[in-house]
């Protein structure tokens, strides 16, 4: 019976996507897997995409998707949104890229200051993960210390430092990060306040910075303890420590970021996503006596440079980006979060099934399990006993039409309608009955 659902989903898959399975034989022979990016890559093989537009992603075999991964957070307007398209085809005649100052480089910092609370300065990077590892060697030399206290399953790109820890549990890396990387990151759990305390106690004149997403996203959209988020910045104050705030996903949640809403300032904020409209992009920054060490006439001055730092093509995208994610249309993406989740868990409760969908504003995750989330390691217990659910569910929504993370994220993009989520949550609440002789069979504990 289970397996029939197994089959079922997976041979609708396979009829629908025989183009798509061509490309991924062929991709194959230059690119190991057929894919770049793991996080792109399912079994049996995902589809090809030709082209997007708004709320859409079209296939190569005709298919069409509501796009509720948008590049993983990055795409908060869809696709070739209409001013983002044509800041870039006004850029591009003008040239990508000059290896050189431009005023337009200024202009995206100058929209970015006058939003997000801590920052006076910033520097350009080409991503989120240079970003990150900017952000972590800098307050290791402003500080002279070696430390980074990060958060169990915390993603922060990947950067060496950001991959120790990754997925949980005991301290560990991906293989081929140096040892000396591991020795140099502290892993506390993510809302236990006295983890830090203690981890500062021991090591407080070795700790550099505690850095962390104000919600733990990658490890499963962990919302903060209300005055966890007030309670570190207090603590790392006391003691000279920077507080990082990786706000790379959580800067779409506010015009000010997760700080805007939370009313709690760090030193240094990472950011990356939507400041590029879509186009490779990483910023970090912080209030000016800190980032001042970055001024040429600084004389410690410290090193910050990369090819294609702060391209005009990102910032020409990014400034487009963000004066179209004014208030009103952070507010309409938010409500349609709402509705997803409200919609999602009005499923699960319709079909008896024990899940949530949690999250914050414009940002949901399903997680297999109604018990609280408070740390990576609770989501990641509820996976393992899921079994194949969260695999099923991915492929059975994209072949209802919907595109997600494969580890159950949704994310909401301003061109999407109460129309589009109607129907992601109608796809939701056949796949739960598609999958129900799964769960009756393999995972009981979920009825
Ligand atoms: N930090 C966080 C919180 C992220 O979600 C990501 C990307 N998913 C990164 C850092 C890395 O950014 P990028 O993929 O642009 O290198």
């Amino acid at each position: 019976m289970a397996n029939n659902v197994i089959d079922e989903i997976t041979a609708r898959y396979l009829a629908s996507h025989p183009k798509s399975k061509g490309h991924f034989e062929e991709g194959r022979k230059y690119i190991p897997g057929g894919v770049t990016r793991i996080t792109t890559f399912f079994a049996p093989y995902p589809m090809y995409m030709e082209s997007g537009a708004g709320a859409y992603l079209f296939d190569c075999d005709g298919n069409r998707y509501i796009d509720f991964l948008g590049n993983y957070t990055a795409l908060v307007h869809g696709h070739a949104h209409p001013a983002i398209v044509k800041a870039i085809a006004e850029q591009i005649p003008k040239g990508t890229i000059y290896g050189a100052a431009s005023p337009i480089q200024y202009e995206l910092a100058k929209v970015i200051q006058s939003r997000v609370p801590s920052v006076e300065l910033l520097n350009f990077t080409s991503s989120g993960t240079e970003a990150t590892m900017m952000a972590m060697r800098f307050a290791r030399a402003v500080t002279g210390r070696n430390i980074v206290v990060k958060m169990d399953g915390g993603y922060h790109g990947s950067n060496d430092y950001g991959l120790v820890n990754l997925n949980g549990a005991e301290k560990a890396a991906l293989p081929g990060v140096p040892p000396g990387v591991v020795d140099s990151m502290m892993v506390v759990t993510f809302n236990d306040l006295e983890a830090v305390e203690e981890a500062i106690e021991k090591r407080k004149d070795e700790i550099a910075a505690v850095m962390l997403e104000p919600l733990l996203g990658n490890g499963g959209g962990v919302l903060a303890r209300p005055g966890y988020l007030q309670a570190l910045r207090e603590l790392t104050a006391k003691h000279g420590i920077l507080l990082i705030f990786d706000e790379i996903v959580t800067l779409r949640l506010d015009v000010g970021g997760y700080q805007g809403l939370s009313g709690v300032t760090p030193d240094i904020t990472t950011m990356g996503k939507i400041i590029g409209g879509g186009m490779g992009i990483g910023a970090f920054g912080g209030r000016k006596s800190l980032m001042e060490r970055f001024d040429p006439a600084n004389p410690k001055l410290l090193y910050h440079t990369g090819t294609f730092y702060a391209q005009e093509i990102s910032m020409a995208a990014g400034i487009a980006s963000l004066e179209n994610l004014d208030q009103p249309a952070i507010d309409h993406i938010n409500a349609l979060g709402e509705k997803l989740r409200d919609g999602f868990n009005a499923a699960f409760a319709k079909h008896g099934i024990k899940g949530q969908a949690m999250g914050i504003g414009s940002l949901a995750m399903v997680h297999w399990t109604q018990n609280k989330i408070n740390a990576v390691t609770d989501a990641q217990s509820a996976l393992k006993a899921a079994g194949a659910l969260p695999r099923l569910l991915h492929l059975e929504m994209i072949n209802h039409g919907i595109y997600s993370a494969p580890r159950g994220m949704f994310c909401i993009s301003t061109p999407m309608t109460e129309a589009d989520v109607d129907e992601a949550i109608r796809a939701f609440d056949s796949t739960l009955e598609t999958l129900k002789p799964y769960i009756a069979e393999n995972a009981q504990h979920l009825l």
